[in-house]
């Protein structure tokens, strides 16, 4: 159990992570007599929902992921730090956070936790190897380099069973976010890519959605489910239900279906997005204040009023909380923070943590595009698709969609995308489609880094020649190591330098 120390300062507030939680979380204290210290590991505002769009070159990076800093610009009671969270003592009440080679500690009287959830393979880790999830910008541009470079390997493809491995597309999992991938990757192959081949045509590419469930958006209910199942059939995506995906190597899918038949799919292109697992610094507060649990996915059981036990001023919310009935979606992330902000606001004016009245979550329905003019809804009890739903479905995310500019940008790319065949956002690198396993390389060991090598197209034996020089980041980066601790949120230490104010402290790697 905590004890409450006498303050001598403003109340301070962390918020970790920049996401929907995170980002609302902080926003929602502007007026209050608090000091706010957003700490992310990523220096964007990410707005996952869109992510498969960049993936498949409708929108920029720039349109669904501003920066935290400008859009946080005229706040004037936040900082806003990156850094990737490490640790939390919360008996000490610090948030530690590194990055590259510095570790800052950030002392806090309120703490929101808002650190989401990354991909999960349900134990199969490897398969992220071949089939990149996505949950990042660095995933949705490896992606596009992975469709896209499909298309051209397939144009110099020398047989016909090599071609058609490029040209087939294998996304698992038919929840929204597989359901608008593979919607999106069929409408690329169909209309953007048609006619710019000689040697081949991008029409003859499989799409194919594998679902371990019976339904395609089970949680959305079958008449949902199925409407948007014949929109992607009509597409000529193919789905495939009760198929469980067994593994997943360079080449291909094995499958294995409800009647236990299993079957290859020989497939060069896929897409992983069919699990989320918990931050892992959802086990770390668990472990730490007696008697939290996490549940199967790592989301932390929180008490009614979204805190852990024994610690009133530690919220947990969005993707990290496991609340009945609240799903992982960007309004259970908004409301949960917007709870918290609210509590850490009524405590200042003397509400005792007793007196809190429990998180309520308000359904307001959720939606997945299908393909353009497509899209399915569901509010309350009403459910419908088509083009309303869509219609509907665009007007709600350029309302959540943070920053006019970012708005009025992504209005004219889907104006380009929609009324014609187009698409802005076409370019790819090849570093976008190494980096991922190039640098899990670097830091792997020797039996992993052989793998990942492979993965990488590099002949036997030959990572070095692949992997470069195989010296870990830090030691390239320089050896020294330094700690700043910040007691008040308002100040920090430059690594290397001196810079006047609150900083209290640097030494050696903690
Ligand atoms: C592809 C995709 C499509 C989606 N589509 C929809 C949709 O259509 N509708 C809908 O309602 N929801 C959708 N969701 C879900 C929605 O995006 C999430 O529910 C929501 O983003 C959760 O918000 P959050 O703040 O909890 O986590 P996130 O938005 O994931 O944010 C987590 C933040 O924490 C930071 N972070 C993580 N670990 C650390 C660390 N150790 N240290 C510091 N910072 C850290 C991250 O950098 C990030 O800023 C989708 C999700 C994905 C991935």
């Amino acid at each position: 159990m905590s004890t409450e120390p006498v303050e001598t300062h403003r109340h301070r507030v962390v918020v970790i992570g920049s996401g929907f939680g995170g980002l609302f979380g902080a926003k929602h204290l502007k007026r209050a007599d608090v000091d706010v210290t957003l700490i992310s590991k990523t220096s964007t505002h990410l707005f996952q929902p869109l992510l498969y769009q960049v993936a498949t070159g409708i929108l920029s990076v720039g349109e669904i992921a501003p920066a935290t800093r400008l859009v946080l610009r005229k706040q004037k009671n936040v900082q806003v730090l990156l850094g990737d969270v490490t640790d939390i003592d919360l008996e000490r009440r610090t948030v530690s956070s590194r990055l590259l080679n510095q570790t800052t500690r950030t002392s806090f009287d309120s703490l929101i936790v808002a650190t989401g959830a990354q991909q999960s393979y349900f134990g199969n880790d490897r398969f992220a190897t071949y089939a990149p999830g996505m949950k990042t910008i660095d995933d949705a541009l490896e992606l596009r380099g992975r469709i896209l470079g499909a298309f051209e390997s397939a144009e110099l493809a020398t047989t016909q069973e090599l071609r058609d491995r490029l040209l087939t597309f294998v996304v698992v999992g038919a929840g929204p976010t597989g359901v608008e991938l593979a919607g999106q990757i069929a409408e690329l192959a169909d209309r953007t890519l048609e006619g710019t081949f000689k040697n081949i045509d991008p029409r003859d590419a499989r799409v194919i959605l594998l679902e371990g469930a019976g339904a395609v958006l089970g949680p959305m209910g079958e008449k949902l489910g199925n409407k948007a199942r014949r929109r992607l059939e009509n597409m000529g995506v193919e789905v495939q239900l009760n198929a469980m995906v067994t593994d997943i190597d360079a080449n291909g899918v094995t499958v294995k279906d409800k009647d236990g038949t299993v079957r290859r799919i020989e497939s060069s292109c896929k897409v992983w997005s069919a699990g989320v697992q918990a931050s892992p610094l959802g086990k770390m507060l668990a472990e730490r204040s007696d008697g939290t649990e996490t549940d199967r996915a790592g989301r932390v059981v929180v008490e009614p009023d979204l805190t852990i036990k024994g610690h009133p001023n530690v919220f947990v919310v969005g993707d990290l909380m496991s609340v009945p009935g609240v799903p992982g979606q960007a309004q259970g992330a908004i409301q949960g923070a917007t709870y918290a902000a609210k509590q850490i606001k009524a405590g200042l004016n003397g509400q005792q943590p007793a007196e809190r009245k429990p998180f309520k979550y308000l359904n307001k329905g959720s939606m997945a595009t299908v393909s353009r003019f497509s899209a399915v809804c569901q509010v309350g009890k009403l459910e419908f698709g088509g083009f309303i739903a869509w219609l509907a479905w665009l007007a709600l995310h350029l309302y959540y969609l943070i920053g006019y500019r970012s708005r009025i940008v992504t209005v004219i790319q889907w104006f380009v995308t929609f009324s014609g065949r187009s698409r802005g956002q076409m370019a790819a690198t090849e570093q976008w489609v190494m980096a991922r396993l190039a640098l899990e390389a670097v830091n792997a060991d020797e039996e992993e880094a052989d793998e990942l090598a492979a993965a990488l197209g590099a002949p036997p034996g030959d990572r070095q020649g692949h992997l470069g020089s195989q010296v870990p980041l830090d030691a390239a980066l320089g050896e020294s190591t330094t700690t700043a601790d910040i007691e008040d949120g308002t100040a920090t230490e430059p690594a290397g330098g001196e810079r006047p104010g609150k900083q209290e402290s640097s030494r050696p790697a903690v």
